[in-house]
């Protein structure tokens, strides 16, 4: 029985959506998604959408469906669902094994909840090893222009995305911007673009005082900013610059994690020796909720038990960090990564659909850029490609739906800012094929006709 009248009653009564989710409050037909399977999902009513959004926020990087993943979830919460994570449990250990064998220099997983959570705990390290280490100074955090590191009071003072600030402020003292690297909006007009935005954290370093910044938090591909690659050489001054002013680098790979580029982590592309690492989205490609802060030895050996000084542990617990069903559901999600050979896969099918969206720009003017790494990629579109001037939500949103129309779930990046609402994003299940990149690229040749001409 398909008839979900009395479900949308009821979420239409009491449900409090998130972000942009209070649309289906307002809308008299609802889409309501009720099974997926593969790169596929259906609406209540038996409509079928290739998603190529992942669940809507980079999440099902494996596909619906997973009888191995479900498996390992029931038999692991039959035998025991729950105990403090301060205990340790067997599929916690067994996945941070797993887990530390694909990020060679990292060694300690610190099990929590969400990406947001995750990130906080990282920059509670910082700030406790500023206590510890340099007399309460190395307190600053930086984070970048367009970056997002989520939905806390303090994850959201690190975040680069002005109106995800306002209005709830007072924000949390000590953490500092520094600029982007879109190349296409160029900042400065010099050669060497990844050298200088690179530079940019330097320059805001010295401003600040070298003895104040204790870390930097940056995604390695900044997603929901605009799907930012980075510029040639950006990385490697950034850990040059890391390295002469002993600020810890911190790599958020909430979305880029565990396969989402083509690589287990994003920044394995640029050669970066990060001290922490963040994770949640693709952990468990959301069979269940797991995140995970990684760092090394050497943070984790500062916080050893020194009974001189009966604060020194990481004084942090996170009641569901201690799930059992997430490092479960974690294993057997990498597990059909390396069994399927879906890194492989990704790096591949990305190359072409990156190489379809080339074809779309060609052929469409409103196309300014397209960009990305691996299954996760980005169009942005632009009302005159002289002067980038963004084209305007409704129509970016147009887009979206005349894609879906056509039975394919495509995203734009909503930050309800002109400049970071105009890019279209595509991040389909690390099992898509080609004929599952013509599908999505080809209903978005009829959707860009249809609304731009
Ligand atoms: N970091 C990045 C890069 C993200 O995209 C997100 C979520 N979109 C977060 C952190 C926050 O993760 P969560 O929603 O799980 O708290």
């Amino acid at each position: 029985d398909n008839d979900l009248s009395d479900v949308v009653a009821a979420d239409k009564a009491h449900v409090w959506h998130h972000l942009t989710q209070h649309k289906p409050f307002e809308t008299s037909d609802p889409r309501v998604i009720v099974e997926g399977k593969g790169i596929h999902v259906w609406d209540a009513k038996g409509t079928r959408y290739l998603d190529a959004v992942s669940g809507g926020v980079w999440t099902v990087n494996v596909g619906y469906g997973r009888e191995s993943i479900a498996d390992a979830v029931r038999e692991q919460l039959v035998k025991l669902n729950y105990f403090a994570g301060s205990a340790g449990s067997i599929p916690g250990a067994k996945f941070s094994e797993k887990l530390i064998e694909k990020m060679p220099g990292l060694s300690r997983v610190y099990y929590c909840n969400s990406g947001s959570e995750a990130n906080e705990k990282a920059f509670k390290m910082v700030r406790q090893i500023a206590h510890k280490r340099f007399g309460g100074k190395k307190t600053k955090i930086l984070f970048r222009e367009r970056d997002y590191h989520g939905t806390t009071i303090a994850a959201l003072s690190a975040c680069g995305q002005p109106e995800r600030h306002m209005q709830y402020g007072p924000l949390t003292p000590g953490f500092v911007e520094v600029p982007h690297c879109l190349e296409y909006r160029k900042q400065w007009d010099v050669e060497d673009y990844g050298q200088r935005a690179a530079d940019a954290i330097e320059e805001v370093i010295l401003r600040e005082g070298p003895e104040t910044v204790g870390a930097i938090c940056l995604e390695p591909v900044t997603a929901g900013g605009g799907v930012i690659t980075p510029p040639k050489g950006y990385w490697e001054r950034v850990q040059e610059i890391c390295k002469k002013y002993e600020v810890l680098l911190h790599i958020d790979e909430v979305v880029c994690g565990v396969g989402r580029t083509g690589t287990w982590f994003g920044y394995q592309h640029y050669g970066i020796k990060p001290d922490f690492v963040t994770m949640a989205k693709g952990v468990a490609s959301g069979y269940a909720a797991i995140a995970c802060l990684v760092t090394t030895e050497e943070v984790f050996d500062m916080f050893k038990d020194d009974a001189s000084d009966p604060l020194n542990y990481f004084r942090d617990i996170s009641t569901f960090g201690g799930c059992t069903a997430g490092p479960a559901a974690a294993l057997a999600n990498m597990e059909i990564i390396e069994n399927e050979g879906l890194l492989e896969n990704t790096t591949q099918m990305g190359e072409y659909c990156l190489t379809k969206l080339e074809e779309l720009m060609e052929k469409h003017k409103v196309v300014g850029d397209v960009r990305g790494k691996g299954l996760f990629l980005g169009a942005e579109l632009v009302a005159d490609r002289a002067t980038k001037e963004p084209v305007a939500e409704k129509l970016a949103q147009q887009v979206v739906a005349e894609c879906g129309a056509q039975g394919v779930m495509i995203g734009v990046t909503n930050r309800s800012l002109p400049g970071f609402n105009n890019t279209l994003c595509l991040s389909p299940a690390l099992i898509a094929t080609k004929d599952n990149i013509d599908e999505i690229t080809g209903a978005m040749d009829v959707a860009l006709t249809r609304v731009f001409g």
